[in-house]
């Protein structure tokens, strides 16, 4: 029996990443996870765009970079409209 089948997996996860962060409301490094929300920025032709992350104990806020100082012309356009349909503001 000869067994050449080649199998491709994508593994994408299921939600964004928790991390591991100094929380000035805190005073020490806590748990943040994500919101799901976006900060999207323009500034001239350049866009920023952030995720919102919150501490899981005091909900304070840090935003994590996604893109800096981006045409948005460069950012998949998929990925661009979903970012605007997410800002949180
Ligand atoms: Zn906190």
């Amino acid at each position: 029996m000869c067994s050449n089948r080649k199998y491709e997996y994508r593994i994408e996860p299921a939600a964004a990443f928790e991390i591991l962060r100094y929380c000035a409301g805190c005073g020490r490094k806590t748990e943040y996870c994500s919101t799901g929300n976006f900060r999207v920025n323009a500034n001239g032709r350049k866009v920023d765009v952030w995720l919102i992350y919150q501490c899981k104990k005091c909900r304070h806020t840090c935003n994590l970079t996604v893109y800096e100082r981006r045409n948005p012309t460069t950012i998949p356009q998929k990925e661009y409209e979903a970012s605007l349909a997410f800002d949180g503001e």
